[in-house]
């Protein structure tokens, strides 16, 4: 790597669970999410330059902003410093698996090792709910606007992630969200490993579910095709959506159920990954 660049893996971001607590007087959601990241994400390369700039490459470029709308611009700015940014995308946007949010978590690391000082930590949340939890980038529980995160140490879970290639407007799916006063997670095994986190997982929700295959119904295809798969253990939906996702008990499981997958659904964005 040519001095004066350096390279930041963006992950996706799953969410186990996501449990809408309330809503503020200011317009934000409250939130009580348990979320876990994958082996699966993008790639951003920054080189310190005289002027910001954004080039976007990879098999999920297309539509993806090159300009001061990318988080991972916004996050820079936020840092204080121009980069020539090089964002490899391979997540699909608006999906719900917080690419935008996780390509500004990785910026700002990026950043960090670039420039040898700490990323500002404050008001992360105002970026995007996701971008907290991102910079932490591995289990974590996710509470308030998305400001509060505690991590966690978890078993590692494998999964299949599948999106049908719809867009669901996050702003439209907690607008259809009637209730937003639901209960938070219930507290989770200590013990027990993977199969004691996925028996946990079956008793807590998605509260964006409901209203995300509301407007957009091939989501409970996706969710049924996950569920014919073999040897599958959980299946729900991650974020607003319409990325779902299914567990299994091991990655050679989660590997045959994302091939029998891709054949059944050769259009759908499917891939196998282990959660952390
Ligand atoms: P979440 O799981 O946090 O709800 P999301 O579904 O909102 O994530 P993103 O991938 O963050 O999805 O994309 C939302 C919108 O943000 C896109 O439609 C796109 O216009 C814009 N955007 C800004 N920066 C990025 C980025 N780095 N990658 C993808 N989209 C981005």
């Amino acid at each position: 790597m040519p001095p004066g660049t350096t390279t930041a893996f963006a992950p996706a971001k799953v969410n186990l669970a996501l449990h809408v607590t309330g809503q503020r007087a200011d317009g934000y959601h409250l939130l009580d999410s348990l979320v876990m990241f994958a082996d699966v994400g993008d790639t951003i390369t920054l080189r310190d330059a005289p002027e910001m700039s954004l080039t976007v490459t990879g098999p999920r470029a297309t539509g993806v902003p090159t300009d001061a709308r990318n988080l991972c611009w916004k996050a820079a700015e936020r840092f204080g410093a121009a980069v020539a940014i090089t964002l490899d995308k391979h997540l699909p946007a608006a999906a719900g698996i917080g690419g935008g949010s996780s390509d500004a978590a990785a910026t700002l690391r990026a950043m960090a090792d670039l420039y040898n000082r700490s990323f500002p930590t404050e008001n992360l949340a105002t970026l995007g709910a996701d971008v907290p939890v991102c910079t932490v980038a591995h289990a974590a529980r996710m509470s308030g606007i998305g400001d509060h995160v505690l991590p966690l140490t978890m078993a590692p879970l494998h999964a299949v992630l599948v999106n049908p290639g719809v867009d669901v407007p996050t702003p439209q799916v907690f607008k259809t969200l009637t209730t937003k006063a639901n209960p938070p997670m219930t507290d989770w095994p200590d013990h027990g490993g993977a199969p004691a986190a996925i028996d946990w997982l079956q008793t807590q929700r998605n509260d964006l579910q409901a209203p995300a295959i509301a407007l957009q119904p091939v989501i409970a295809d996706t969710l049924a095709a996950l569920a014919a798969t073999t040897g599958n253990r959980l299946t729900r939906m991650s974020g607003s959506g319409a990325t779902c996702f299914a567990l299994y008990d091991d990655r050679t499981t989660a590997e045959a159920a994302a091939t029998q997958l891709q054949s059944l659904h050769p259009d759908w964005w499917t891939t196998a990954c282990t959660l952390r």
